[in-house]
């Protein structure tokens, strides 16, 4: 085996676990949403795992990504929702992926490529309740619904769904919750008097999943929950973390007080310490904004990384702890024994649990263990 600077774990039973603590919560159908690769745990072994603990669909952004299931043999109903204008959708069509459509552009190529691909295309009609992103506004829902109209009727297309995204689900009591869910129902009251029945409504992601049921309509689709964190800070959903970034050690120096630590000399030790360099750093997903904050663990404790954190090495201040090299490290894990999580790092960087699961390991060898 070549050895690898760094070693990024998923625990597969955690997210069966967790598929099975958000499905505990609803009667809705949970989708398991594995875009960017499954939030980096691995998009294939997530699906499989997930859909094994009991989720019914897969969500994802792209073409790339959906077709990348169809070809692990992965055949359960597929979401795919973000696609360039000139995306090829034929191939999507003929392996029944369902594609997430905002506007009339999208929906008139879907129609032209289910013809070629001599068969109906699943859509699910997006609207854009207050999030401001994808999704039709609702000035242009009225367009969108008459043209899925139309072209179903004309037998090129399903409408399977009608949905949309929140935009603070994470904020318990948040208005404007309230406010995208009125005109959610709105939005549906128009596809029905379309003459339009599709199977599923859905809004809720991981935080509405957990804390709002009214969200739930027929599926809830569930990112971050999935992979272990806790999606509403202060709350706790009985989640586990599946992903553990582990190191080790590869030198280790006495400094004594006064010595400057890494580019710029940013961090200067205080009293004589045991300094250990890891080859981890940005390129391996530790962001630089933690500086300052960053622990790892090491030893049996939380270690502080000192100085700047360079694109494959950090320096840590073990302090007086014995440390030699080979010693391992935790990065981030679940946190059972004391170790920073995916959460702690988000904090330290200023940014959200996603970015930095998206961002751990980008070289790391990975591994998917079942506990
Ligand atoms: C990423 C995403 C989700 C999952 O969100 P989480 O907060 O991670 O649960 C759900 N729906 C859409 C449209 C998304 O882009």
């Amino acid at each position: 085996m070549i050895e690898q600077t760094a070693r990024l774990v998923v625990d597969l039973t955690a997210v069966r676990a967790n598929v099975r603590a958000v499905s505990a919560g609803t009667r809705a159908a949970v989708m398991a949403v594995v875009k960017a690769d499954g939030f980096g745990h691995g998009a294939v072994p997530v699906a499989r795992a997930a859909l094994d603990a009991g989720a019914t669909w897969l969500g994802v952004t792209s073409a790339a990504e959906a077709l990348r299931l169809r070809q692990a043999g992965v055949d359960a109903p597929v979401l795919s929702w973000l696609h360039p204008i000139e995306t090829d959708f034929e191939p999507l069509i003929r392996r029944e992926v369902d594609l997430g459509v905002s506007t009339v552009a999208h929906l008139r190529r879907i129609a032209v490529a289910a013809e070629a691909a001599g068969r109906s295309a699943r859509v699910h009609l997006k609207a854009d309740t207050g999030l401001t992103r994808n999704g039709a506004s609702a000035d242009d829902w009225p367009d969108l619904v008459a043209w899925a109209a139309k072209l179903a009727a004309e037998g090129w297309l399903t409408v399977t769904g009608v949905w949309s995204h929140l935009a603070a689900a994470d904020v318990p009591g948040d208005r404007t919750t309230d406010l995208q869910l009125a005109a959610f129902r709105d939005a549906v009251a128009a596809v029905h008097a379309a003459g339009l029945r599709p199977e599923l409504r859905h809004v809720a992601n991981s935080a509405a999943t957990l804390t709002r049921p009214d969200t739930h309509f027929d599926l809830c689709r569930v990112g971050l929950a999935l992979y272990g964190i806790e999606p509403v800070s202060g709350r706790r959903h009985g989640l586990r973390p599946a992903m553990t970034l582990t190191t080790s050690v590869i030198n280790v120096k006495r400094a004594p007080a006064g010595t400057g630590v890494s580019y710029r000399h940013e961090y200067t030790v205080r009293r004589p310490s045991t300094l250990a360099l890891l080859p981890v750093g940005y390129a391996d997903g530790l962001p630089r904004t933690a500086e300052g904050r960053a622990h790892v663990w090491l030893a049996g404790q939380r270690c502080p990384i000192v100085g700047r954190i360079t694109m494959d090495q950090c320096v840590v201040d073990a302090g007086g702890l014995p440390v030699a090299i080979g010693d391992p490290v935790t990065v981030f894990g679940p946190g059972d024994a004391g170790e920073p999580t995916a959460a702690d790092w988000a904090t330290w960087a200023g940014t959200n649990p996603h970015e930095i699961l998206t961002g751990a390991g980008a070289r790391a060898e990975r591994q998917w263990v079942i506990a």
